[in-house]
């Protein structure tokens, strides 16, 4: 990986070396805590990057210290060209990683391989095939499971993504745990989060305390083990004495973890976004096509990342709507 003395680095210090792509807006899910409830209006393919922008700002982020890159939608593998997206990308020097609801990925597991991936997110918020069609609206269960069984065969490491919403599947978190004792992934509970239409409110979250009350009925306390986290992780890692696999907890809501981040965002129309909970903008993809060099806009916006969570720094300003209903749904900044 390279290591540059241009590193985008903000006025706290933060060196930002992970970059996530959105590919598309599009999903073939409908997961209700990630769109509104109507859909998000669809913008036309022009004003979409194609795989020749996205290479070309993806390197630019690279030339500045980027050594890490995670496409991410919508759904990324529903672009007809994401063969394509990743054969250009995966001749950069950078760890390709990708985060995926795995309907398709039987029909990928051969160009990840091809073009090194190794780590594979996928969501999935419920074991039961019925409250998966419910939250995700689609009778996908038995394709997803399958591929995640394929993505573990073929040797990829494998995360599990599943968003923890009270009366839904808070009771389901020992069985996601249980499901690590034979399979080798990481499941990993992510605190519910307010983006625009999700109908998000704090009664509905399930927290990092909530998960550990669980863990601690449903497995006795001598068993639970604290496993050290990687540099700039956003989750907090354990895993149950003799299990195959490990979970974890991402918790922006309530113990964010904003001092180390190094993530900048890229949406599928290319704007960079410096944090997820941020609402302010830079245009990438115009300047580009106005021929101009997008390297000035994007050091300006990584000078004006703020401290904590786009600004809102605190719980109650999380909670307010105006703040958070101003940014983006999740299904158009790619989480
Ligand atoms: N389609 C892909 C998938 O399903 O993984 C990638 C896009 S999806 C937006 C990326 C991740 O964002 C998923 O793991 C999803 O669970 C997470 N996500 C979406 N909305 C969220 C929310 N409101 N709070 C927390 N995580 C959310």
């Amino acid at each position: 990986m390279n290591r540059t003395k241009n590193i985008l680095t903000d006025t706290f210090g933060r060196e930002h070396t992970y970059l996530r792509i959105s590919l598309t807006e599009r999903c073939n899910l409908r997961c209700t805590y990630c769109r509104p409830a109507d859909g998000i209006p669809l913008l036309p393919k022009s004003h979409l990057m194609n795989f020749e922008e996205i290479y070309t700002i993806a390197k630019t982020f690279v030339n500045h210290g980027v050594t890490k890159i995670r496409l991410t939608g919508g759904e990324p593998l529903v672009r007809k060209d994401a063969h394509l997206i990743l054969e250009k990308l995966a001749t950069l020097p950078v760890e390709l990683a990708i985060t995926t609801n795995a309907v398709t990925v039987d029909r990928f597991v051969d160009s990840f391989k091809k073009y090194g991936i190794e780590t594979i997110n996928v969501s999935l918020d419920s074991l039961d095939p019925e409250k998966f069609k419910q939250i995700t609206r689609r009778d996908y269960f038995r394709k997803v499971y399958a591929n995640i069984m394929l993505l573990i065969d073929y040797g990829f490491k494998v995360k599990l993504n599943t968003v923890l919403m009270k009366g839904f599947n808070e009771d389901e978190i020992v069985n996601f745990i249980k499901f690590t004792k034979g399979h080798p992934v990481t499941v990993r509970f992510i605190e519910f989060m307010p983006f625009d239409g999700n109908k998000w409110n704090l009664e509905k979250m399930v927290s990092y305390k909530d998960v550990m009350t669980s863990v601690n009925n449903g497995f006795s306390e001598n068993r639970v083990i604290r496993l050290q986290d990687a540099p700039n992780d956003t989750s907090k890692n354990y895993k149950i004495e003799g299990y195959l696999g490990s979970f974890a907890i991402i918790s922006s809501v309530t113990n964010p973890f904003c001092d180390t981040c190094n993530r900048l965002r890229l949406t599928a129309d290319g704007h960079l976004k410096n944090c997820l909970f941020s609402a302010a903008e830079s245009d990438l993809l115009t300047t580009l096509r106005d021929g101009k060099s997008i390297e000035p806009v994007i050091r300006k916006a990584v000078q004006l990342k703020l401290k904590m969570r786009g600004g809102m720094n605190t719980l109650e300003k999380l909670k307010n709507p105006e703040l958070h209903e101003k940014n983006r749904s999740m299904i158009t900044i790619g989480g």
